[in-house]
């Protein structure tokens, strides 16, 4: 008799729930952070073009040095520093977890935060630690000194802002972490299109600072197109976790493509972060929301009911993001991504009409 599944798979495997991403099929669809706009019709002839020419039936090429040089270019990566690309950065936070998951090693992170440096540091079979932000969603850093001294994190990850709370830690308290870190600490800036501040040009400053950007919510989501940038002495290691042809040919031509034009990407994020404020201001006119300062494209918002004003969004049509439950600092929040001018008026009405009844 084979043994069962209970007995094979490991216990912290059994105990997850898998990662849920809901079906939006027809709906307003303001839950994931995308980009609402597609590229202009010249860029996408310009795509169309390089991928009927493509060698399909080659492998991709394993050091991507096309797309290595045009990224280096489009996000200003110091000279002298490296770049570990992934298929998406969920895949490299998967990676840096596999290279320093020693037995008993921990990760820390901080909460409320990107779900997925918990979840993979508990599929590299590590520990997690998460320490909880202030009230306001700031850094706490004597928590964070005491957690940094008791569990001496291999890795520590801060999202710069931070998802879901949308907000910016201050530079300094980041530096501190940075400093009292025995290990490696990614700034992850998945949103820097939509933030005025970057550790980008620092990185050097700091022996163990990695930073990693996604092409993802710049607008290119369906790519799966990450980077971690840093010192060589780091990322020479992380490399060779790395499945050789991790980033497909397809992702390769087209990210090389569109890097070309960043003004396009940069005009959108432009509109967004307009829309952006437009849509803090309008949520703070309706009555009973409270709404956050946001450095990302993306809103989070108190109501007194959000998971009576969630499906009530739902049935109108809308599907935003519901955190209530998922954090005790997060009772009664939402989460919108910001649209388009017409999806984000769509979404109002819809939560007044929600809020009212
Ligand atoms: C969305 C997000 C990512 C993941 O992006 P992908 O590149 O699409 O995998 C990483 N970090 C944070 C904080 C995010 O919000």
């Amino acid at each position: 008799m084979p043994k069962t599944p209970e007995e094979i798979i490991r216990d912290e495997i059994r105990a997850r729930t898998a990662y849920h991403v809901p079906d939006a099929g027809g709906m307003v669809k303001l839950d994931a952070m995308e980009n609402p706009y597609r590229l202009p019709p010249e860029l996408c002839s310009a795509i169309a073009a390089r991928v009927a020419s493509a060698a399909l039936n080659r492998y991709p090429d394993p050091g991507a040095r096309e797309l290595k040089a045009r990224l280096r270019a489009a996000m200003q990566i110091p000279p002298g520093m490296e770049l570990v690309l992934g298929n998406g950065s969920d895949e490299l936070i998967q990676m840096l977890a596999l290279a320093v998951a020693k037995p008993g090693a921990t990760v820390l992170g901080v909460e409320p935060s990107f779900v997925m440096f918990r979840m993979l540091a508990t599929c590299a079979g590590m520990g997690y630690a998460g320490v909880t932000l202030n009230q306001d969603f700031t850094l706490d850093l004597a928590r964070l000194r005491a957690a940094i001294e008791q569990y001496q994190p291999a890795l520590i990850f801060i999202a710069y802002p931070n998802n879901p709370t949308g907000n910016l830690f201050d530079a300094s308290a980041v530096e501190r972490v940075i400093e009292a870190a025995p290990g490696i600490v990614v700034v992850d800036e998945a949103y820097h299109a939509f933030a005025g501040a970057s550790f980008m040009p620092r990185l050097g400053e700091f022996p163990n600072l990695l930073v990693m950007r996604t092409a993802s919510k710049l607008g290119l989501a369906g790519l799966r197109l990450g980077l971690l940038a840093g010192p060589s002495a780091w990322l020479q290691h992380v490399d060779k976790v790395r499945l050789p042809y991790n980033v497909n040919v397809l992702t390769q031509l087209v990210a090389a493509e569109v890097l070309q034009h960043m003004d396009v990407l940069e005009a959108q994020a432009t509109v967004i972060r307009t829309e952006r404020a437009r849509l803090l201001t309008e949520l703070r006119r309706l009555r009973g929301v409270e709404a956050y300062v946001s450095d990302a494209n993306f809103i989070m918002f108190r109501v007194a009911k959000a998971d009576q004003a969630f499906s009530g969004l739902k049935q109108r049509g809308v599907l935003i993001k519901n955190l209530n439950g998922t954090h005790p600092l997060l009772a009664d929040c939402l989460r919108v991504t910001v649209g388009t001018p017409g999806e984000n008026a769509q979404f109002l009405r819809a939560l007044a009409a929600s809020l009212d009844s």
